[in-house]
């Protein structure tokens, strides 16, 4: 099978190798996968940014139906099925704090699919059935593809914010999760700003159609007065900080009003320098957000089966020997969500 692979340690050595076909182990089952999306975090294995094990397929956001069971658990998943996988927790040493209390995420020993272990830029892979999260019938087989991100999204906007009746949001950083928190938070009835830069405008244009309060290019206009003219001059009551950017970080904090929340999703890759003292000034509830719990995916298929649609935020999709041509899209903020599908 055709593969998208890091083949050794450092900045690229990504390259589309034949593989031999996995067969499950006894407690595994093995799926065909029909699309996976591009992430941040592959072109950060990509660039050695984020830490990989080589020789290892990149990819984990996707969705397959299962072709079949190891001897140990014959029976447990249904063939007619599609489904998404959590592939943020395959290995995990099972007995530390994180493991104990579900937060796998913190788990010292974690590897999941796509870095640590095989992903999904495949045509087949092989995962335990409590990975898999079935799609609700009637939603659209690529919805599957987005699970993941919009699992990152609802733990940053539902379990590790607070929402209020009437509070008022900012989200900075319209990338994909940007855009996700957006979709929940506009589906829960918040009245939401999203901002972004020039290169954004594609993404600003989609989510004003998908229901923002308003959108800023804080290039060209002044985000401090529309939130100013949204809040009655009151600032925001959430902000939520999704591009990694030092300027956009500044500018949440300035946004949100005494006593509000600033949570941050997005990661700088270096220092910062900020205002830090609007934060006792303020008196603001600082708190960051990173991946998702088991519980979180359920969750986040309870979001889709109620309506929430992320399907509009996949722009492009290429068979995987195009893999270089998605990356650069995706990197270049041309593209949204980029889907690669398999070749035999
Ligand atoms: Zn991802
Ligand atoms: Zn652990």
């Amino acid at each position: 099978m055709k593969a998208v692979v890091k083949t050794a340690p450092g900045t690229g050595h990504v390259e589309l190798l034949d593989l031999k076909e996995p067969s499950p182990k006894r407690n595994q089952v093995k799926m065909e996968i029909f699309s996976c999306g591009i992430c941040g975090t592959d072109l950060h294995v990509y660039n050695d940014t984020f830490r990989n094990y080589p020789p290892v397929i990149l990819g984990h956001e996707f969705v397959g139906r299962v072709i079949e069971e190891g001897a140990d658990i014959k029976g447990t998943t249904d063939r007619s099925a599609r489904y998404a996988v959590l592939g943020a927790n395959t290995v995990t040493c099972g007995h530390c704090d994180y493991c104990r209390s579900g937060e796998f995420m913190f788990c010292p020993d974690r590897r999941g699919m796509g870095h640590g272990v095989n992903g999904a830029f495949t045509r087949y892979a092989c995962m335990r059935p409590n990975q898999l999260f079935r799609l609700n019938d009637e939603l659209p087989e690529e919805a599957g593809t987005l699970v993941e991100p919009l699992a990152a999204a609802v733990h940053a906007v539902l379990e590790i914010a607070t929402l209020r009746p009437n509070d008022i949001a900012l989200v900075s950083g319209p990338g994909p999760i940007g855009l996700l928190c957006s979709l929940v938070l506009i589906q829960e009835g918040i009245p939401t700003i999203v901002a972004g830069t020039s290169k954004d405008a594609e993404r600003l244009s989609l989510i004003k159609t998908l229901g923002a309060a308003a959108i800023v290019n804080v290039e060209k206009d002044d985000l401090m007065e529309c939130v100013r003219e949204t809040t009655q001059g009151l600032g925001v009551d959430i902000a939520f900080e999704v591009s990694g950017a030092a300027a956009s970080a500044k500018a949440c904090l300035e946004a949100v009003r005494p006593l509000g929340q600033y949570i941050q999703v997005g990661h700088f890759g270096n220092d910062i320098s900020l205002p830090f003292d609007h934060v006792a000034f303020k008196q603001l509830r600082v708190l960051g957000s990173v991946g998702y719990t088991a519980k979180t995916w359920t969750r986040s298929m309870d979001l889709l089966k109620r309506g929430l649609n992320p399907v509009p935020l996949i722009t492009h999709r290429f068979p995987i020997s195009q893999w270089k041509k998605g990356f650069d899209l995706f990197e270049s903020g041309e593209a949204i969500k980029v889907l690669l599908t398999p070749e035999v």
